[in-house]
């Protein structure tokens, strides 16, 4: 799909427009200025007085049926152009957004808000001592975010701040996420590091023995400056996908070189495949005193876990679980992914059924998003995937099922390209929320990236300036160049601490 836009210039228009007009349209591109055989056009015209003024009018160039909408808002003191730039383009994305809905009578509950962490602009609003009805004021008026959406995300902040009361002060204490790029098989929707182990033993445990390193000169650093930690994660790829003894290792490891382990006030482990589980593995992670695992389903029926590539069975994943609980793991949370190809309504009810049979303590329900990078996007047409509304209805199922089982929803976000511009969000029994999931998205406090793949955010303690800087994602480049980039982060965190 294409749009021709009219009347806009400034090549800065093109992102935003592009953005807004994809929460209508798949994979949708607009033409500023050049005539294109798009079927639509969009032309602005702006006023800027001591108001700002725009008027879009959308024309379907077949038909000549049009669309107007006139959207006018008081300009407040700028300091620089960029500022001023940032108010007529809310403008323009407010009438931008009011044609495509009338057009296509899609009604777009975030409104022009196409970010991916929506709860943050509530937090900042919260740090401005702004009341409760002032920010939802504020949501709608700039927004246009419905109330449905606002009720979500006050209920996330409040479920954020009553697990982490300290929220706001973290920023002088870090989280490490610890990234272990190796998984049975790569399942199709995945854009995350990880590599097929079978055959690449050899390089398991040189990545390994670059991993320690870079937690030992970490570590070393936390310790000389005496920076806390807050919570540890370990993603990838799955984690437990290395031997039992590899895993014992790496957490001695963990308790050698972090300052104060048994202060961290959460240690995840992601066991995401349910086949690269055993009665060892668990073992190593009580050992250590791992607070909290997961175990993913995805999907509960069969047919689709093949058609993913995710090389496991449903009854694995259950017989993985209760196992997990049968070795005093009591902190498990299970993702389930709406819109899996094949799937609608019906195959989704089935995953709930089975959830309620289980009773994890936390459940993350995913929207299927197409990642640029995946199997799934690149070969789009062989997965049939579910159209908006059904989509919708199974994202309103998992609402109620967890309301109804007393889970809370305490994260979320957005993701582009997601199926129906919906969210993914995080529920949990109350207070077995995931500190670090809380951490990561509400971007209060450095993370330190170790490990292939590992990405580092790191938010300067005074500014909230935020850094980003990315390990290697394949294990081979990571082996060649773990101390070089160990050196670069310890550089930056030198800035900040
Ligand atoms: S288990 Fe997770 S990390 Fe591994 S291939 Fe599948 S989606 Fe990717």
């Amino acid at each position: 799909m294409l749009i021709d836009i009219k009347g806009l210039q400034d090549e800065r228009f093109e992102r935003p427009l592009r953005l807004i007009a994809n929460l209508f349209f798949e994979e949708c591109q607009i033409s500023l200025e050049k005539e294109t055989d798009s079927p639509i056009v969009v032309a602005f015209a702006i006023k800027e007085e001591d108001k700002i003024s725009v008027e879009a009018t959308l024309t379907e160039k077949d038909t000549k049926k049009a669309y107007t909408y006139t959207y006018t808002k008081e300009v407040t003191a700028a300091e620089n152009d960029k500022e001023y730039f940032k108010q007529v383009k809310n403008a323009v994305s407010h009438a931008y957004l009011q044609v495509l809905q009338n057009y296509t009578g899609i009604v777009q509950k975030w409104g022009i808000l196409t970010g991916i962490r929506p709860t943050k602009l509530l937090h900042n609003q919260n740090k401005l001592g702004k009341s409760a009805e002032e920010t939802r004021k504020n949501l709608r008026k700039n927004y246009l975010i419905t109330d449905e959406k606002i009720d979500l995300m006050q209920r996330i902040v409040d479920r954020q701040l009553t697990m982490v009361p300290d929220l706001y002060d973290l920023q002088k204490e870090v989280s490490i996420y610890i990234g272990i790029p190796f998984c049975p098989t790569k399942c199709a929707y995945c854009t995350f590091p990880a590599f097929a182990i079978q055959g690449k033993l050899g390089k398991v445990s040189s990545f390994l023995s670059g991993l320690h390193y870079e937690m030992e000169e970490i570590g070393k650093w936390l310790k000389e400056k005496n920076v806390k930690i807050t919570t540890v994660y370990y993603g990838g790829g799955t984690p437990t996908a290395i031997t039992a003894e590899e895993m014992d290792e790496l957490y001695e490891r963990m308790y050698d070189v972090f300052p104060d382990v048994s202060n961290i006030r959460e240690i995840t482990v992601e066991a995401g495949r349910p086949d690269t589980i055993t009665p060892q593995k668990l073992e190593v992670l009580k050992k250590w005193n791992i607070d909290r695992i997961s175990i993913n389903p995805q999907s509960y029926t069969q047919e689709t876990l093949k058609a993913i590539g995710r090389h496991h069975t449903v009854e694995e994943t259950i017989e993985k679980y209760h196992l997990a609980r049968a070795m005093g793991m009591n902190n498990i949370n299970m993702d389930l992914i709406i819109g899996l190809p094949g799937e609608g309504t019906k195959e989704f009810e089935h995953s709930l059924i089975e959830t309620e049979k289980l009773m994890p303590e936390s459940l993350t329900v995913h929207t299927l998003s197409f990642k640029r990078a995946s199997e799934m996007t690149l070969n789009k047409e062989k997965y049939k995937v579910a159209g908006r509304t059904e989509v919708e209805q199974m994202m309103e199922m998992a609402e109620r099922w967890t309301a109804k089982h007393a889970y809370v929803p305490y994260y979320l976000y957005r993701q582009k390209n997601i199926l129906g511009n919906l969210e993914n969000v995080g529920y949990s029994m109350p207070g077995q929320e995931s500190i670090y999931n809380i951490m990561i998205m509400e971007e209060v406090q450095t993370i330190i990236g170790i490990g292939c793949g590992a990405a580092s955010k790191f938010i300067d303690p005074k500014t909230g300036k935020i850094e980003h800087f990315a390990n290697p994602k394949d294990p081979k480049s990571y082996n060649d160049r773990f101390v070089e980039y160990t050196n670069k982060k310890i550089d930056i965190l030198n800035q900040l601490f």
